[in-house]
């Protein structure tokens, strides 16, 4: 044996995990620290025949098959033959934690009733606030980790959750207790945001004013020396929180150290994109009937646009956020899945395929804005997000031979195996078995 050749047979660094052989590896891969903008969102990043060495729950080489395992060895090793890798799906939006379920309100509105006849007739958020308050920390912290089983196994590995079914400070506080117990006990990361401003409280119905201030003056103050919450989010709207008052609330959030983020211009043109450019807010979210102004806006300050398509979809509201003029615009585009008791969908598979649909994302955007681009609008993209030595190993073995089966093929789970902090956390085969493929002989 030359020199050389023992040298290198020697000097194979042993890992904990390597993914060979991926007919695509979609790395995502780019160093500038920003989410990717107009034709990045294209630039998977993809290495052909592509593999990962994996160790200590992180990524430690990202390339050619060949090359990956001249360096590496490991006993476990997954094929990737035939399959895409992704990054773990970064869910943006989410509203996890909550009692209770609305499908009453499902067939009214597929009977015709609207989103806002709902609410102001007590029902929507205001009847999920109702049975949120009789619930324990456990029991919501149980629930919420019932869907992380559920997004887990559709290829999600970080998600952000939203208080807002409390809407007094005990109950807020136990809605974000509830997100930190659910983060301790599940492998799935929850990044936590304050939304006391989702509804008015019932009790201050009419006098919007004073429930205001309850969020400023004692909840954001609460949440912010309890450590429970990074972000400060308000449902800007009609008939919800006006532009002033939401300013007024996100700004004492910041000044607290909460990073803003706004549900802006949902159901009509009320100027919420121009506001989220305003404060420096990391995102603003559904933006439906966001005006172009305030998209240019947007891009102007590099606020990250969390698209919601299946929301738009399970509301029935008939319309969707132009994408693809954000995309023109340089907006970073992100989507998330909104799950929520009016919105019960876990699949970030779902919302890309919705957004290739509907907003005319092609798949390699919408899976920039289910990965990196998501990760950006929660403050992650330095640990997860894109595959790269250094991050996290939260990685995605998806069953199609290229990555524009996502949206292509839809409504089924496309994800074979799901790799969170370096260990294999969903295996299809393990969960199917055999199937049997011959009827029973009489
Ligand atoms: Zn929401």
């Amino acid at each position: 044996m030359s020199k050389t050749a023992r040298g290198r047979a020697g000097s194979r660094e042993k890992v904990d995990l390597l993914v060979v052989n991926a007919d695509e590896l979609v790395t995502l891969a780019k160093d500038s620290g920003r989410p990717r903008v107009g034709k990045d969102m294209r630039d998977l990043g993809i290495i052909r025949d592509g593999s990962l060495a994996i160790k200590d729950g992180r990524i430690i080489a990202v390339g050619k098959s060949a090359e990956v395992r001249r360096r590496f060895k490991a006993e476990n090793v997954i094929s990737a033959n035939g399959k895409t890798v992704s990054p773990g799906f970064v869910d943006p939006h989410t509203h996890l934690f909550f009692s209770g379920s609305r499908e009453d309100e499902f067939q009214m509105r597929v009977e015709g009733a609207s989103y806002m006849e709902i609410l102001h007739a007590g029902g929507g958020i205001l009847k999920t606030v109702r049975e949120t308050r009789k619930a324990s920390v456990d029991r919501l912290a149980d629930s919420g980790i019932r869907t992380l089983d559920s997004m887990l196994e559709h290829g999600t590995t970080t998600v952000e959750a939203k208080s807002g079914y409390g809407l007094t400070t005990k109950d807020e506080l136990k809605l974000l207790e509830a997100a930190k117990r659910a983060n301790q006990l599940h492998c799935v990361d929850v990044v936590s945001t304050f939304l006391g401003a989702h509804a008015v409280a019932p009790e201050f119905r009419g006098s919007s004013h004073d429930y205001v201030n309850l969020i400023i003056e004692e909840m954001i103050p609460r949440v912010a020396e309890k450590g429970l919450a990074e972000f400060c989010d308000v449902f800007c709207e009609k008939g919800v929180f006006s532009l002033d008052q939401s300013r007024r609330i996100l700004t004492v959030g910041m000044k607290s150290g909460l990073r803003s983020k706004v549900h802006a211009d949902e159901m009509s043109t009320l100027g919420g994109a121009e506001l989220a450019a305003d404060v420096g807010a990391v995102s603003a979210e559904h933006l439906l009937f966001s005006s172009a102004d305030g998209i240019k806006a947007m891009a102007g300050k590099g606020v990250v646009a969390v698209l919601l398509p299946l929301a738009a979809f399970s509301l029935m509201l008939g319309r969707y956020a132009d994408a693809r003029l954000m995309i023109d615009c340089g907006v970073p585009v992100a989507l998330g899945t909104d799950f929520n008791p009016s919105c019960m969908c876990e699949s970030m598979q779902l919302s890309m395929a919705f957004a290739c649909h509907f907003m005319k994302l092609t798949p390699a955007e919408a899976l920039t804005a289910a990965t990196i681009n998501a990760a950006h609008a929660i403050n992650r993209a330095a640990e997860v997000g894109s595959l790269e030595a250094g991050k996290k190993a939260d990685v995605v073995v998806l069953d199609v031979p290229n990555h524009k089966f996502l949206g292509y093929h839809f409504g089924v789970n496309l994800v074979d195996k799901v790799i969170k902090n370096g260990r294999i956390v969903f295996d299809k085969e393990a969960v199917r078995g055999e199937f049997p493929r011959l009827k029973e002989e009489e």
